[in-house]
C-alpha cells in the first residue's frame, strides 16, 4: 500500500497552488474562515455589529455602530502581521508539511523571513494548534508513559573525570519528562513535568471513570489499578502480551517527538518543550489528514484564538 504522505489526498495543498491562487483569493479565504456565519461579511470584534464601512484600499473596516476600525486579523494571533495573506497562508502550509515539525531556521530560509520572525510565527502556530485539545478528556483504553527529553550530560573525555549520570546530583537541571496520555483511536495529550510519577495525578484528572489504564511495569502506575481497569506490560519481558497489553500507541507518539527534537530542533529549551510536545501530538492525531485540512485547522484556530499573549512582542520584551 502506498504511504499516506505520498498519496494525492495527502498533497491537496502546496506552496505552488497558494502562490498561483494569489493575494485576493488568499484574503477572501481568511475572511470566509474568520466570519464563517456571515459568509465572509465583516463582523465588528468590539460590538458584534455587521454594518461597516469598507476601507477597501487598506483592507480595513470601520464599524457603523461603534466606529471601531478593524481588519480580518484583528484580535487574532496574526494581529500585527506585516505579511501578505498569500505569505501567511504559504507559511501555514509549509509548517504543516513537516511531519516531524520544522526548525525555525529551515522555515526562515524557505519563507525568506528573518529568523526571529520565523521563530515567533511557528510558536504562535504551535500555540493555537494546542487549543484544539483544551479541556479534552479521554476514555476507553488510555495508554500512559513518560519520555525523558533534554538535559543530556556529555561524557567527559578522560575516564577519571566522568560522572555517574544515573545519580540525581549529576543530572542536568534541564532534564524533563514528557508524559503522554493517549486514548486508543482518540487524542494524545502531552504534559511536561520533572518526574514521570506526576502522571498519576494527570491521569486521574483527565481520564473518565470506567476507563482502562494501559501502562508499563513502573511501580508508580500501580495505584491507578485501584481506580481503573488495567492492562500492564512488563517491557523487560515483552513489548506486547496480546489482548491489548502494550503501549505502542504512546510509543509511536514518542518516536515522532524524539525525531522532531533531535532531527529538526537539535536542542529544545525546557521552557518551550511543551510546545514541541503539543505539536508532535497534533501531527500524530491528524496524521491521516491532507495538507489542506491541516492548514485549514491552523487558519481556523489562528483566527479564533485570542491574540497570542505569550509570543506577541516576544523579541521586543527580551531585548
Ligand atoms: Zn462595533
Amino acid at each position: 500500500m502506498q504511504h499516506f504522505l505520498l498519496s494525492a489526498k495527502g498533497r491537496n495543498l502546496s506552496l505552488k497552488k497558494i502562490y498561483k491562487m494569489g493575494e485576493q483569493a488568499a484574503y477572501d479565504l481568511f475572511r470566509t474562515i474568520r466570519w464563517n456565519e456571515t459568509n465572509g461579511e465583516a463582523v465588528c470584534p468590539q460590538c458584534g455589529c455587521t454594518e461597516s464601512y469598507d476601507i477597501t484600499t487598506r483592507r480595513k473596516f470601520k464599524c457603523k455602530g461603534c466606529h471601531h476600525q478593524y481588519s480580518v486579523t484583528s484580535g487574532t494571533i496574526f494581529h500585527s502581521r506585516k505579511l501578505d495573506f498569500v505569505d501567511l497562508l504559504a507559511g501555514i502550509c509549509l509548517f504543516v508539511t513537516g511531519s516531524k515539525g520544522m526548525s525555525s531556521v529551515q522555515f526562515s530560509r524557505t519563507m525568506d523571513v528573518q529568523y526571529k520572525t520565523a521563530w515567533v510565527w511557528c510558536h504562535k502556530m504551535r500555540e493555537c494548534l494546542a487549543d484544539e485539545t483544551d479541556n479534552e478528556t479521554l476514555e476507553g483504553e488510555v495508554e500512559i508513559d513518560g519520555c525523558y527529553v533534554g538535559g543530556v550530560v556529555r561524557k567527559a573525555n578522560f575516564k577519571d573525570a566522568r560522572k555517574d549520570r544515573r545519580k540525581m546530583g549529576n543530572r542536568s537541571p534541564n532534564r524533563r519528562v514528557v508524559i503522554a496520555l493517549r486514548e486508543r483511536g482518540g487524542r494524545t495529550l502531552p504534559f511536561v513535568r520533572r518526574m514521570e510519577k506526576d502522571g498519576v495525578e494527570l491521569f486521574r484528572g483527565i481520564v473518565a471513570e470506567g476507563s482502562t489504564v494501559v501502562a508499563d511495569e513502573a511501580t508508580h502506575w500501580d495505584t491507578l489499578e485501584w481506580e481503573y481497569k488495567s492492562k500492564r506490560i512488563n517491557h523487560s519481558e515483552a513489548y506486547s502480551f496480546g489482548g491489548g497489553a502494550h503501549t505502542n500507541w504512546v510509543e509511536s507518539y514518542f518516536a515522532r517527538l524524539r525525531k522532531m527534537v533531535t532531527g529538526q530542533h537539535h536542542w529544545v529549551s525546557p521552557k518551550y518543550l511543551y510546545q514541541y510536545a503539543e505539536h508532535a501530538a497534533w501531527l500524530e492525531d491528524h496524521r491521516k489528514e491532507g495538507l489542506l485540512e491541516l492548514s485549514q485547522r491552523i487558519v481556523r484556530a489562528a483566527l479564533v484564538a485570542p491574540k497570542s499573549r505569550k509570543f506577541k512582542g516576544y523579541w521586543q520584551r527580551s531585548a
